[in-house]
């Protein structure tokens, strides 16, 4: 359509009319990729334990759902280079959910992403730890990220698993302000499948047993204020019992985040993260260009 009416600005006598055309082109594009790009969408990106391709003894116990070091490496380089805000659960939930608080000003053009990962794999201190504090000691930025922990899981002082993080590295990593320690409650139960006492008990032991790890180095009591939902599993039971100590819940569903549209604190969808995905997939995914999904129409 636009080629035939280039054509009749050509043919009419208004030949001026031609650069007009290709302004109204613009202007057009101009909309389309100012809208794509001002979507209120946050992508929140759901990793689980981290392998190091080097290192082959790592990566028989995890399969898929571990991603690729160098891989993850790239990826928070990318992010950092190109201003993006890592958001902590708290941050999530001031400015852009609740909004009860206006986002600072160094922080407005910034773009807004979360990096969380779930059941407290060792590599998050092993691999993990050592990659945020390089990359702070290159570029002078504190990359932070939401570590969803079951405490009922983490290793025992002096014990020989070296499959999950203890309370000392998670406190390590708090005290040095790169760790967001969350909830994924007690056990990494399906909550859906539980009796009423053992629901409220798997999330509220979660929260005690957290804040016990880390109380001298949390006094905001920041530490297990949100959840994530072992295996993403919830129905309307859950959630009520989940709201009674947590401010927020977070899904694993393979959505992004329209937080313009979400009403429900309980439903924060969240990306899966694994090694089929690959790091330039994952750069659109931040750059808000992800395909739409259903919860991102109001
Ligand atoms: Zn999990």
């Amino acid at each position: 359509m636009i080629g035939n009416n280039n054509n009749n600005f050509f043919n009419s006598q208004k030949p001026k009319s031609f650069p007009l055309t290709l302004a109204l082109v613009a202007i057009i594009f101009f909309f389309i990729l100012n809208f794509t790009h001002t979507q209120p969408t946050i992508p929140i990106l759901g990793f689980h334990g981290i392998i190091d391709s080097k290192n082959t003894t790592l990566q028989s116990y995890q399969g898929e759902m571990d991603y690729p070091k160098q891989d993850l490496e790239k990826l928070l380089e990318y992010f950092i280079l190109h201003d993006y805000w890592f958001l902590t659960s708290q941050d999530l939930y001031d400015y852009f959910l609740k909004k009860s608080q206006h986002i600072p000003d160094d922080h407005r053009n910034k773009t807004p992403v979360m990096i969380s990962f779930d059941d407290g794999y060792k590599t998050v201190y092993t691999i993990l730890l050592p990659i945020l504090s390089k990359l702070e000691k290159k570029y002078g930025i504190k990359v932070k990220v939401v570590l969803f922990i079951n405490p009922g899981t983490l290793a025992k002082s002096n014990s020989r698993d070296v499959t999950h993080l203890g309370c000392r590295e998670l406190r390590e990593g708090l005290r040095r302000g790169f760790y967001d320690i969350q909830s994924h409650g007690l056990n990494h139960k399906d909550l859906t499948k539980l009796p009423r006492y053992q629901l409220v008990n798997e999330i509220l032991q979660a929260r005690i047993e957290l804040r016990k790890c880390t109380q001298d180095l949390d006094p905001e009591q920041k530490v297990a204020s949100h959840l994530a939902y072992p295996y993403g599993a919830y129905n309307k039971q859950v959630e009520r019992y989940v709201s009674k100590y947590y401010l927020s819940s977070y899904l694993y569903n393979n959505e992004i985040l329209n937080y313009g549209c979400l009403k429900n604190f309980y439903k924060i969808p969240r990306l899966m993260m694994n090694r089929k995905k690959t790091t330039n997939a994952l750069i659109e995914v931040g750059k808000g260009w992800y395909p739409l999904n259903n919860n991102e129409k109001c």
